[in-house]
């Protein structure tokens, strides 16, 4: 008997229709012998629906109180998936988050996962229950409800799959696995076999949301199998795994693409010493995370300084650099929100030179402009105007990875 733990997406449990055929593919591993904890995230567009709601009422809702509002939706999809499980005579017992006291810090909207008690998970299956567990949700040392970020169910599953010792993670999506870019946008995205711990991880972090990056991170250091697949199909999805030997050969795995960028730039600033801590100093007290930065330099003393936070930040870190910018002598501030960045990534690009000069020349042949560039071991980024992104990833999609019918 193998333990697995299985994440249905919002897609996957969008309707009742659909949560009846998530009870019957639960109830199939069940009757074929394993034992099984289901995770599940709320019902397609709950969450965004939610936040709407707060929205409504202020644009700066209280964090805490966001997460008590939008954790509600994955207690809505628990609830409805036990009793779906128990009408097709497959007994199963939901949990919240705090009462399987998945134990989080208090970063309201972003918390970390620090533990999760697995003993009344384990003394369920032992009783033969499938356990359904509410994703996205947990609970930090004063009771209060936390939320994991979007797309945190993927976390929540393979946290429980890492603290029950579970044999293997499945996540069921929308598609039938991680495709060489996002299938939507790209007609000629390929959907991969396998695909490297790193790599993945590189991809969730440029924006590839099939996988939530904490979910990658928690797979990798505790050696989760995890197999991507479709709900709707039983087709063998993608496993993310462990590095091998082979996947060296492959130059670029995939192309993807983040619209969640806004570009912020202090104009003509002197350049001195300590110039970049006093900027990024109170943006980071802020717990605003800056992504790209560039900074360059003109002969009269000056420099421009630009950097991307996320969208969500972008306010916030506006306002901070404004704040800032007479006593820095800046000669004003200049902001872009229509901005994304597009990147490849490939473990191959370690050992080949010229990868990233094929990427430029690529958008320039198409005409478009790199605003930022920021380079690694095994990816290269950068920003473009928002309007240009389906063209960049098509074309440099079609570059790296051939355009050939999928396979
Ligand atoms: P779920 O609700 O099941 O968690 P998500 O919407 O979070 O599903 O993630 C699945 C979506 O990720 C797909 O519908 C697809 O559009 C998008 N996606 C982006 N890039 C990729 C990629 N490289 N491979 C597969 N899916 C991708
Ligand atoms: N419901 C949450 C979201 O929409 C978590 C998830 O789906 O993974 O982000
Ligand atoms: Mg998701």
């Amino acid at each position: 008997m193998s333990l697995i733990v299985q994440k249905y997406g919002g897609t996957s449990v969008g309707d009742v229709a659909r949560i009846r055929n998530v009870a019957s593919r639960v109830a199939a591993c069940r009757t074929a012998g394993d034992a099984v904890v289901v995770v599940v995230s709320a019902m397609a567009g709950e969450t965004n629906r939610l936040l709407g709601l707060a929205h409504e009422l202020s644009p700066d809702a209280d964090e805490r109180e966001k997460d008590v509002l939008i954790a509600t939706g994955e207690q809505v999809t628990v609830a409805l998936l036990a009793i779906a499980l128990n009408v097709a005579g497959c007994p199963a017992l939901s949990f919240l988050g705090h009462q399987v006291r998945i134990a989080t810090d208090s970063a309201f909207g972003k918390a970390r996962i620090k533990s999760i008690d697995a003993s009344r998970i384990g003394a369920a299956l032992a009783d033969g229950k499938v356990v359904v567990v509410a994703g996205f949700q947990g609970v930090d040392v004063k009771d209060n409800i936390t939320t994991l970020g979007r797309g945190g169910s993927d976390t929540s599953a393979v946290a429980l799959a890492a603290v029950l010792h579970a044999d293997r993670c499945e996540i069921y999506t929308d598609v039938e696995g991680v495709f060489t870019s996002d299938p939507r946008l790209c007609p000629n995205a390929r959907k991969l076999a396998r695909i490297s711990y790193d790599e993945m991880l590189e991809l969730a972090s440029l924006g590839t949301k099939v996988l939530q990056i904490r979910s990658v991170e928690f797979a990798k250091r505790y050696g989760v199998p995890l197999h991507v697949r479709s709900t709707f199909t039983e087709t063998e999805g993608t496993w993310v795994v462990e590095e091998e030997a082979s996947m060296e050969d492959i130059l670029v795995s995939g192309v993807t693409y983040d619209r969640d960028e806004a570009k912020i730039t202090l104009l003509r600033v002197p350049d001195q010493p300590g110039l970049a801590a006093r900027v990024f100093g109170p943006i980071a007290d802020a717990n605003v995370s800056v992504d790209m930065i560039i900074q360059n330099a003109s002969a009269d003393g000056t420099t421009d300084l630009t950097f991307t936070v996320p969208q969500a930040d972008f306010r916030r870190a506006h306002a901070l650099v404004e704040a800032h910018a007479r006593e820095l002598g800046a000669a004003g501030v200049r902001t872009d929100t229509d901005v994304a960045k597009v990147s490849i990534v490939g473990l191959g690009m370690r050992s080949h030179a010229g990868v990233a000069a094929k990427m430029f020349r690529t958008l320039a042949e198409v005409g478009i402009n790199i605003e930022m560039i920021s380079t690694s071991e095994i990816k290269t980024s950068v920003v473009i105007a928002a309007k240009y992104v389906e063209l960049a990833v098509r074309v440099l999609h079609d570059a790296f990875l051939g355009a050939g019918e999928s396979s």
